[in-house]
């Protein structure tokens, strides 16, 4: 069976027109899990969001800071961005200042690729300024989407074109049966070596679909007749460009490939330990619902004793404790190793990302767990749990149907969730637990 790859729409546009504003408003207020830890959520300029039937995932390019370059070659990289990184591109204007040459720098970078560009024309707060937009179509990118960012007009005719765009793409995937995973760290970790080491000789290289961001460049490799497919990240690949180096690039281009694979490889470097970085990026996966294995890499350049190992388990544990399910391994590229067991953890974690669990079981596990230890009462009330139906793979997703879904306190469904990975070991997953009524 085939996947379909969820779409990505960039937002354009000189400073100030809105885009940040527009962003916010596409993306709504969107609950995080792990917000505390992963921060991700907050100056966020990547996002999943939907519109009617339609799920894509939203960049804010504005959001990327370019260093202390003149403006226009901000703008210029904010573009490149975008017609490298999104299938379909929101080109954002400001109806009261009319047509800027600043606009017309960004068209004219806009001018160099064929993917889809819908123009909206943001400010324009009430019908009576819609006339606002004519000047717009000297642009030439077609009819012009009057919008307001801040009082919520016009949104839905732009998505509407947006998501019109979809259509006309190929956004298959390939075989579902194909595991998917990425490496993401910060620079000099060691991603490409590992990469390197684990395609060795027989490295293919496949390019994207056709229809989709051709730009990116993944490797296939068959191991024991199981196909993985490894997701290219940034500083995977150098390409030159001026935003390369830039954190926020480097994250976006880490949250993207995160989105495309079923597990996540978080590459540590022994000689450094742990930075805040790898904390973000790490939520975001667990967020996401993806399989994660944690790779502890130049194992090679340290001086062991008994201890170093367990030492560094347990950082890995207290930095990281939403991803307490997640395996690690220490490993060397450079030596090799046991990056050889790389292959195997991934494939396991795939596994685990993906199992179903027979509701019989699933509800036998329950009920002890509940026979064991009852949920505590709270004013008089009492849980009670009926019964537990899987509705999700990829991370399996539990829903538990109750008397009053309130009564459920974080603790209690931790123990739950405890009691399921005793029972099924979901190492390197994580798991889903939705509390319903019964009705
Ligand atoms: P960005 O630099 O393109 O991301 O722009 P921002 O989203 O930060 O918006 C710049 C300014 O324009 C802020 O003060 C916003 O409040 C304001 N703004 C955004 N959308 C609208 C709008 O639809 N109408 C009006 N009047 N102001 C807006
Ligand atoms: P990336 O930026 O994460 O892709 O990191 P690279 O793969 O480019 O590696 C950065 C540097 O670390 C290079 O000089 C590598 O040779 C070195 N390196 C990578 N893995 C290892 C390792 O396991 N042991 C040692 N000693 N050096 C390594």
């Amino acid at each position: 069976m085939k996947q379909m790859k969820k779409p990505t729409v960039a937002i354009v546009g000189r400073p100030n027109v809105g885009k940040s504003t527009i962003f916010n408003r596409i993306v709504g207020e969107r609950i995080s899990i792990v917000e505390d830890v992963s921060g991700v959520t907050r100056d966020r300029i990547y996002s999943p969001a939907d519109w009617l039937n339609y799920e894509f995932n939203l960049i804010d390019t504005g959001g990327i800071d370019i260093g202390d370059e003149p403006l226009l070659e901000q703008i210029r990289a904010q573009a490149e961005i975008a017609i490298d990184e999104a299938d379909v591109i929101i080109f954002l204007t400001n109806g009261r200042d009319g047509v800027t040459d600043a606009d017309e720098q960004v068209a004219r970078m806009l001018y160099k690729t064929k993917k889809p560009i819908v123009l909206a024309v943001n400010k324009v707060d009430n019908p009576e300024m819609k006339e606002m937009i004519y000047d717009f179509y000297s642009l030439g990118f077609g009819e012009p989407y009057p919008i307001s960012g801040s009082h919520g007009l016009g949104l839905g005719d732009l998505l509407d074109a947006v998501a019109e765009s979809f259509k006309e793409m190929d956004l298959e995937e390939e075989d579902e049966d194909t595991i998917r995973f990425c490496l993401i760290g910060r620079p000099n970790v060691g991603k490409s070596s590992l990469v390197n080491a684990l395609l060795g000789e027989d490295r293919v290289i496949v390019s994207d679909i056709a229809g989709t961001t051709t730009d990116a460049i993944d490797s296939v490799k068959e191991v024991d007749g199981q196909l993985f497919k490894i997701i290219d990240t940034a500083g995977m690949r150098k390409k030159g460009k001026v935003y390369e180096n830039m954190e926020k690039y480097s994250v976006l281009r880490a949250l993207k490939a995160i989105d495309r694979s079923d597990v996540v490889l978080i590459v540590l470097n022994a000689e450094e330990g742990i930075r805040e970085q790898d904390k973000r990026v790490a939520g975001y996966a667990e967020e996401a619902g993806k399989g994660v294995l944690f790779v502890v890499n130049k194992w090679d350049t340290l001086e062991k004793d008994d201890k170093t190992m367990n030492k560094f388990i347990d950082d890995i544990r207290d930095q990281f404790r939403f991803l307490d399910y997640a395996p690690i391994l220490f490993v060397s590229a450079k030596t090799k190793q046991r990056v050889h067991t790389l292959f195997s953890n991934i494939q396991m974690i795939s596994e685990n990302h993906a199992l179903r669990i027979q509701s019989s079981v699933l509800n036998e596990v329950i009920e002890d767990a509940v026979a064991r230890n009852p949920a505590p009462a709270d004013k008089g009330k009492r849980l009670r749990i009926y019964y537990a139906t899987q509705v999700a793979v990829k991370p399996p997703t539990f829903v538990v149907f109750v008397n009053e879904p309130s009564l459920m306190h974080f603790s209690y469904e931790r123990f739950l969730q405890n009691r399921l990975r005793e029972a099924f070991g979901f190492e390197g997953t994580p798991i889903r637990l939705i509390t319903r009524a019964r009705s």
